[in-house]
């Protein structure tokens, strides 16, 4: 086992039960597509070590980062609708029920980032086009990690059976 690869499984360990731990690393391999594969290898080779969604958090977010209290959903343009976006161009059959499905997606998606920011977490939302065509990528990922959390990071006690607990600042 290479460093990075310790480290990663070291930081999983450390924040999650072994229960959790063996369910988030037998996910990494099932149900990746391309972009957030390739997010997360760019963040691997800034150096940030992250772990794979837990169910707990709403919108199951694509990657999280507990000791930065950061995390990134990588989202396909058309079922989240990315705005002006050519992928994110409605059908035009049925056109009834696309709009009464995206337009449901497009009001979960905003009250997840809010319940999530609102709970702590600086969240950064990449599209799959910027993603796959975006040479910028990385100088985003970069900036995103850098910049200052206005929260504390996670610890170990504030995850507990599978559940985050609030911290003190969100019922301020
Ligand atoms: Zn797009």
């Amino acid at each position: 086992m290479g460093r990075h690869q310790a480290c990663k499984v070291n930081l999983v360990a450390d924040v999650f039960s072994m229960k959790e731990r063996s369910r988030i690393m037998a996910r990494v391999h099932s149900k990746d597509t391309l972009p957030e594969l390739i997010v997360r290898s760019k963040l691997h080779r800034l150096g940030f070590r992250f772990v794979l969604s837990p169910d707990y958090l709403p919108g199951k977010p694509d990657i999280v980062l507990p000791r930065f209290r950061k995390l990134i959903f990588v989202h396909g343009c058309f079922w989240h609708q990315h705005k002006g976006c050519k992928a994110s161009e409605r059908p035009s059959s049925n056109l009834e029920y696309w709009n009464k499905k995206l337009e449901r997606n497009i009001k979960r998606d905003k009250r997840n980032v809010n319940d999530l920011k609102r709970a702590g977490w600086d969240v950064l939302v990449l599209w799959e086009c910027q993603v796959r065509n975006n040479d910028s990528l990385e100088g985003r990922l970069e900036k995103f990690m850098r910049s200052a959390s206005a929260h504390p990071p996670l610890r170990r006690k504030d995850i507990k059976g599978g559940r985050y607990e609030k911290q003190k600042t969100d019922t301020n």
